[in-house]
Protein backbone atom coordinates (compact mmCIF):
# COMPACT_ATOMS: atom_id res chain seq x y z
CA UNK A 1 0.00 0.00 0.00
CA UNK A 2 1.68 3.16 -1.12
CA UNK A 3 1.43 6.16 1.56
CA UNK A 4 -0.57 9.56 1.44
CA UNK A 5 1.28 12.23 -0.61
CA UNK A 6 -1.07 15.44 0.61
CA UNK A 7 -3.65 15.67 3.37
CA UNK A 8 -7.07 15.99 1.85
CA UNK A 9 -8.08 19.00 3.75
CA UNK A 10 -5.79 21.56 3.71
CA UNK A 11 -2.98 20.58 0.79
CA UNK A 12 -0.31 20.10 3.18
CA UNK A 13 2.64 17.47 2.21
CA UNK A 14 3.78 16.92 5.65
CA UNK A 15 1.95 13.89 6.29
CA UNK A 16 2.22 10.86 8.39
CA UNK A 17 0.87 7.22 8.23
CA UNK A 18 -1.01 7.22 12.22
CA UNK A 19 -2.08 3.81 12.33
CA UNK A 20 -1.60 0.69 10.38
CA UNK A 21 -3.46 -2.23 9.23
CA UNK A 22 -7.69 -1.20 10.48
CA UNK A 23 -10.42 -3.05 9.75
CA UNK A 24 -13.99 -2.86 9.37
CA UNK A 25 -15.12 -3.04 12.93
CA UNK A 26 -18.55 -2.44 12.66
CA UNK A 27 -20.31 -4.01 9.86
CA UNK A 28 -17.42 -6.64 8.32
CA UNK A 29 -18.31 -5.49 5.29
CA UNK A 30 -14.96 -6.58 3.85
CA UNK A 31 -11.87 -8.10 5.02
CA UNK A 32 -9.34 -5.02 3.70
CA UNK A 33 -7.04 -3.58 6.07
CA UNK A 34 -6.59 -0.05 5.78
CA UNK A 35 -4.41 2.91 7.01
CA UNK A 36 -5.40 5.77 8.76
CA UNK A 37 -3.11 9.04 8.24
CA UNK A 38 -2.30 12.20 9.61
CA UNK A 39 -1.73 15.85 8.45
CA UNK A 40 1.44 17.74 10.66
CA UNK A 41 -0.48 21.10 10.05
CA UNK A 42 -3.82 20.38 10.15
CA UNK A 43 -4.30 17.40 12.42
CA UNK A 44 -6.55 16.08 10.12
CA UNK A 45 -6.74 12.34 9.61
CA UNK A 46 -7.65 10.37 6.52
CA UNK A 47 -7.90 7.39 4.97
CA UNK A 48 -4.57 6.66 3.60
CA UNK A 49 -5.59 5.36 0.05
CA UNK A 50 -8.76 6.79 -0.28
CA UNK A 51 -10.89 4.13 -2.26
CA UNK A 52 -12.41 5.12 -5.94
CA UNK A 53 -16.38 6.28 -5.37
CA UNK A 54 -17.10 2.92 -7.60
CA UNK A 55 -16.08 0.89 -4.83
CA UNK A 56 -17.75 2.97 -1.98
CA UNK A 57 -21.01 1.33 -1.89
CA UNK A 58 -19.50 -1.93 -1.35
CA UNK A 59 -18.28 -0.82 2.73
CA UNK A 60 -22.15 -0.32 2.94
CA UNK A 61 -24.27 -2.73 4.90
CA UNK A 62 -27.59 -3.07 3.16
CA UNK A 63 -30.33 -0.24 5.17
CA UNK A 64 -27.07 1.26 6.66
CA UNK A 65 -29.24 4.52 7.98
CA UNK A 66 -32.68 3.06 7.81
CA UNK A 67 -32.28 -0.17 9.50
CA UNK A 68 -34.78 -3.25 8.53
CA UNK A 69 -36.13 -3.10 4.46
CA UNK A 70 -39.57 -4.16 5.86
CA UNK A 71 -41.16 -1.44 7.22
CA UNK A 72 -43.36 -3.80 9.59
CA UNK A 73 -39.77 -5.43 10.94
CA UNK A 74 -38.42 -1.67 11.00
CA UNK A 75 -41.60 -0.85 13.63
CA UNK A 76 -41.15 -4.25 15.64
CA UNK A 77 -36.99 -3.52 15.63
CA UNK A 78 -37.37 0.08 16.45
CA UNK A 79 -40.03 -0.23 19.51
CA UNK A 80 -41.84 2.63 21.31
CA UNK A 81 -39.22 2.49 24.01
CA UNK A 82 -36.54 2.82 21.50
CA UNK A 83 -38.57 5.72 19.80
CA UNK A 84 -38.73 7.76 23.30
CA UNK A 85 -35.24 7.10 23.45
CA UNK A 86 -34.48 8.63 20.14
CA UNK A 87 -36.26 11.89 20.29
CA UNK A 88 -34.92 12.07 24.01
CA UNK A 89 -31.30 11.98 22.44
CA UNK A 90 -32.16 14.23 19.31
CA UNK A 91 -32.70 17.51 21.60
CA UNK A 92 -29.31 18.95 20.89
CA UNK A 93 -29.72 18.42 17.10
CA UNK A 94 -33.32 20.03 17.77
CA UNK A 95 -32.32 22.95 20.05
CA UNK A 96 -29.63 23.88 17.47
CA UNK A 97 -31.23 23.34 14.26
CA UNK A 98 -34.72 24.69 15.73
CA UNK A 99 -32.44 27.71 16.51
CA UNK A 100 -31.65 28.77 13.02
CA UNK A 101 -35.34 28.08 11.97
CA UNK A 102 -37.05 30.47 14.54
CA UNK A 103 -34.12 32.88 13.66
CA UNK A 104 -34.95 32.65 9.68
CA UNK A 105 -38.98 32.73 10.73
CA UNK A 106 -38.43 36.06 12.41
CA UNK A 107 -36.54 37.51 9.41
CA UNK A 108 -39.72 36.95 7.43
CA UNK A 109 -38.03 33.65 5.66
CA UNK A 110 -40.43 31.12 3.94
CA UNK A 111 -39.03 28.35 5.68
CA UNK A 112 -38.03 25.69 3.34
CA UNK A 113 -35.80 22.67 4.39
CA UNK A 114 -33.74 20.03 2.87
CA UNK A 115 -31.98 16.85 4.81
CA UNK A 116 -29.26 15.32 3.56
CA UNK A 117 -28.77 11.80 4.25
CA UNK A 118 -31.63 11.74 6.15
CA UNK A 119 -31.70 8.03 7.50
CA UNK A 120 -34.82 7.02 8.99
CA UNK A 121 -36.38 10.59 9.14
CA UNK A 122 -36.29 10.32 13.14
CA UNK A 123 -34.38 13.61 13.20
CA UNK A 124 -36.77 15.36 11.09
CA UNK A 125 -39.89 13.79 13.31
CA UNK A 126 -38.01 15.49 16.51
CA UNK A 127 -37.82 18.78 14.50
CA UNK A 128 -41.67 18.98 13.47
CA UNK A 129 -40.97 21.51 10.80
CA UNK A 130 -43.32 20.60 7.93
CA UNK A 131 -41.45 22.28 5.31
CA UNK A 132 -38.64 19.71 5.58
CA UNK A 133 -38.05 16.94 2.78
CA UNK A 134 -35.69 14.64 3.80
CA UNK A 135 -33.12 12.97 0.97
CA UNK A 136 -31.31 9.83 1.06
CA UNK A 137 -29.39 7.47 -1.43
CA UNK A 138 -31.34 4.02 0.21
CA UNK A 139 -34.99 3.50 -0.68
CA UNK A 140 -35.85 1.81 2.18
CA UNK A 141 -35.09 5.23 3.99
CA UNK A 142 -36.84 7.34 1.92
CA UNK A 143 -39.92 4.64 2.58
CA UNK A 144 -39.27 5.36 6.68
CA UNK A 145 -39.13 9.24 6.22
CA UNK A 146 -42.73 9.06 4.35
CA UNK A 147 -43.86 6.82 6.58
CA UNK A 148 -43.33 9.85 9.34
CA UNK A 149 -45.37 12.30 7.02
CA UNK A 150 -42.50 14.09 5.20
CA UNK A 151 -41.88 14.15 1.33
CA UNK A 152 -38.82 11.43 0.83
CA UNK A 153 -36.73 12.11 -2.27
CA UNK A 154 -34.08 9.67 -3.21
CA UNK A 155 -31.29 10.60 -4.97
CA UNK A 156 -27.74 12.55 -3.87
CA UNK A 157 -26.58 16.16 -4.06
CA UNK A 158 -24.83 15.56 -7.45
CA UNK A 159 -27.98 14.83 -9.13
CA UNK A 160 -31.29 15.55 -7.11
CA UNK A 161 -34.12 17.03 -8.95
CA UNK A 162 -34.55 21.07 -7.03
CA UNK A 163 -33.86 23.97 -8.57
CA UNK A 164 -31.23 26.38 -7.80
CA UNK A 165 -32.15 28.47 -4.70
CA UNK A 166 -34.95 26.26 -3.64
CA UNK A 167 -34.01 25.98 0.07
CA UNK A 168 -33.42 28.32 3.17
CA UNK A 169 -31.93 25.82 5.14
CA UNK A 170 -29.48 22.62 4.24
CA UNK A 171 -28.88 20.37 6.76
CA UNK A 172 -26.19 17.33 6.90
CA UNK A 173 -25.74 15.26 9.69
CA UNK A 174 -22.63 13.02 9.70
CA UNK A 175 -22.38 13.18 5.76
CA UNK A 176 -19.22 14.78 4.66
CA UNK A 177 -16.67 12.46 6.33
CA UNK A 178 -17.95 9.84 4.18
CA UNK A 179 -17.53 12.01 1.14
CA UNK A 180 -14.11 13.20 -1.22
CA UNK A 181 -13.47 15.48 -2.40
CA UNK A 182 -15.75 17.61 -0.15
CA UNK A 183 -15.46 20.89 -2.93
CA UNK A 184 -18.67 19.42 -4.98
CA UNK A 185 -20.78 18.93 -2.36
CA UNK A 186 -20.37 22.00 -0.81
CA UNK A 187 -20.73 23.62 -3.89
CA UNK A 188 -23.98 21.56 -4.72
CA UNK A 189 -25.12 22.69 -1.59
CA UNK A 190 -24.70 26.28 -1.79
CA UNK A 191 -26.51 26.50 -5.49
CA UNK A 192 -30.03 24.78 -3.88
CA UNK A 193 -29.58 27.65 -0.99
CA UNK A 194 -31.54 30.86 -1.63
CA UNK A 195 -29.34 33.82 -1.15
CA UNK A 196 -29.85 34.30 2.68
CA UNK A 197 -30.05 30.32 2.68
CA UNK A 198 -27.79 29.00 5.54
CA UNK A 199 -26.46 25.47 6.13
CA UNK A 200 -26.36 22.94 9.47
CA UNK A 201 -23.45 20.49 8.99
CA UNK A 202 -22.20 17.91 11.77
CA UNK A 203 -19.27 15.82 11.40
CA UNK A 204 -17.17 13.84 14.11
CA UNK A 205 -14.05 15.83 15.65
CA UNK A 206 -10.96 13.81 15.53
CA UNK A 207 -9.53 16.27 18.05
CA UNK A 208 -11.89 15.70 20.99
CA UNK A 209 -10.55 13.51 24.09
CA UNK A 210 -12.17 10.43 23.46
CA UNK A 211 -9.78 9.81 20.17
CA UNK A 212 -7.32 10.99 22.50
CA UNK A 213 -7.95 8.18 24.93
CA UNK A 214 -8.69 5.35 22.64
CA UNK A 215 -6.17 6.11 19.49
CA UNK A 216 -7.26 3.84 16.79
CA UNK A 217 -9.92 2.39 18.84
CA UNK A 218 -12.00 5.29 18.30
CA UNK A 219 -15.26 4.44 16.44
CA UNK A 220 -15.08 7.88 14.88
CA UNK A 221 -12.98 7.21 11.98
CA UNK A 222 -15.56 4.21 11.67
CA UNK A 223 -13.26 2.78 8.71
CA UNK A 224 -13.52 2.30 5.87
CA UNK A 225 -16.63 4.14 5.59
CA UNK A 226 -15.35 7.87 6.73
CA UNK A 227 -13.07 8.67 4.30
CA UNK A 228 -11.66 12.07 5.97
CA UNK A 229 -11.57 12.96 10.23
CA UNK A 230 -11.55 16.53 10.76
CA UNK A 231 -10.67 18.37 13.76
CA UNK A 232 -13.29 21.45 14.68
CA UNK A 233 -10.74 23.89 13.68
CA UNK A 234 -10.40 22.39 9.98
CA UNK A 235 -13.80 21.48 9.44
CA UNK A 236 -14.57 25.24 10.04
CA UNK A 237 -11.21 25.87 8.17
CA UNK A 238 -13.17 23.62 5.15
CA UNK A 239 -16.33 25.47 5.08
CA UNK A 240 -14.20 28.95 5.23
CA UNK A 241 -11.76 27.57 2.25
CA UNK A 242 -15.41 26.70 0.03
CA UNK A 243 -16.76 30.16 0.73
CA UNK A 244 -19.13 29.51 3.76
CA UNK A 245 -18.81 32.24 7.37
CA UNK A 246 -19.56 30.28 10.32
CA UNK A 247 -22.44 31.80 13.06
CA UNK A 248 -22.46 28.99 15.05
CA UNK A 249 -21.10 26.17 16.16
CA UNK A 250 -21.67 23.22 19.60
CA UNK A 251 -19.53 20.65 20.22
CA UNK A 252 -22.18 18.36 22.48
CA UNK A 253 -23.78 15.82 21.07
CA UNK A 254 -26.25 13.66 23.35
CA UNK A 255 -27.29 11.44 20.74
CA UNK A 256 -24.09 10.86 19.01
CA UNK A 257 -20.95 11.84 21.20
CA UNK A 258 -21.26 8.89 24.27
CA UNK A 259 -22.61 6.29 21.88
CA UNK A 260 -19.65 7.02 19.70
CA UNK A 261 -17.69 6.11 22.92
CA UNK A 262 -19.95 2.91 23.66
CA UNK A 263 -19.53 1.83 19.70
CA UNK A 264 -15.77 2.27 20.50
CA UNK A 265 -15.53 0.21 23.10
CA UNK A 266 -18.13 -2.34 22.48
CA UNK A 267 -18.73 -2.69 18.24
CA UNK A 268 -20.12 -5.78 18.76
CA UNK A 269 -23.15 -4.42 20.95
CA UNK A 270 -23.84 -1.51 18.29
CA UNK A 271 -27.33 -2.22 17.81
CA UNK A 272 -27.58 -1.66 13.65
CA UNK A 273 -24.20 -3.37 13.74
CA UNK A 274 -25.86 -6.72 15.39
CA UNK A 275 -28.74 -6.45 13.25
CA UNK A 276 -26.37 -5.92 10.11
CA UNK A 277 -24.58 -8.88 10.48
CA UNK A 278 -27.88 -10.90 10.93
CA UNK A 279 -28.42 -10.90 14.55
CA UNK A 280 -32.16 -10.56 16.13
CA UNK A 281 -33.96 -7.04 16.91
CA UNK A 282 -36.23 -8.95 19.68
CA UNK A 283 -35.42 -11.89 21.89
CA UNK A 284 -34.03 -12.00 25.83
CA UNK A 285 -30.35 -12.07 23.84
CA UNK A 286 -31.37 -8.93 21.66
CA UNK A 287 -32.48 -7.31 25.30
CA UNK A 288 -29.33 -7.97 27.13
CA UNK A 289 -27.08 -6.34 24.53
CA UNK A 290 -29.45 -3.45 24.60
CA UNK A 291 -29.24 -3.05 27.47
CA UNK A 292 -25.54 -3.26 27.95
CA UNK A 293 -25.02 -0.77 24.93
CA UNK A 294 -27.07 1.81 26.80
CA UNK A 295 -25.35 0.96 30.11
CA UNK A 296 -21.97 2.07 28.84
CA UNK A 297 -23.97 4.72 26.79
CA UNK A 298 -25.28 6.51 29.52
CA UNK A 299 -21.44 5.63 31.86
CA UNK A 300 -19.67 7.74 28.91
CA UNK A 301 -22.45 10.63 29.16
CA UNK A 302 -20.04 12.70 31.82
CA UNK A 303 -17.00 12.46 29.57
CA UNK A 304 -19.16 13.13 26.65
CA UNK A 305 -20.29 16.66 28.91
CA UNK A 306 -16.44 17.02 30.06
CA UNK A 307 -15.10 16.81 26.60
CA UNK A 308 -17.20 19.32 25.10
CA UNK A 309 -16.71 21.45 27.96
CA UNK A 310 -12.97 21.64 27.33
CA UNK A 311 -13.79 22.39 23.20
CA UNK A 312 -12.80 18.46 22.38
CA UNK A 313 -16.46 17.14 22.37
CA UNK A 314 -16.49 14.07 19.72
CA UNK A 315 -19.03 15.65 17.57
CA UNK A 316 -18.71 18.95 16.07
CA UNK A 317 -22.19 20.74 14.57
CA UNK A 318 -22.38 23.96 12.89
CA UNK A 319 -24.64 26.64 11.32
CA UNK A 320 -23.38 28.71 8.28
CA UNK A 321 -23.73 30.75 5.49
CA UNK A 322 -22.40 31.33 1.77
CA UNK A 323 -20.34 34.56 2.49
CA UNK A 324 -22.06 37.82 0.82
ZN1 LIG B 1 -3.99 19.20 6.58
Amino acid sequence: MSGPSCCPVCGATDVRVRWRSLGDRLFRTTEERFDIAECARCSSRFLADIPPLERLAAYYPKDYWAGPTDQADHAQAQGGLMEAYRSFVLRDHVRFVGRAIAAQKQRGIDVRMLDVGCGDGSFLQALGERSAIGMDFSMSAVWAVRARGFQGIRGTLSDCPFADGTFSLVTAFHFLEHVHPVGPILDAMKRLLRPDGEVVLQVPNAACLQAKLLGRYWHGYDVPRHLVDYTADSFRMTLEKHGFEVIAENQHCMRDNPTTFATSVAPGLFPPARLGRGGKPTGIGAAIANLSYLGITLAAMPLSWLEAAMGRGASVMVHARPKR
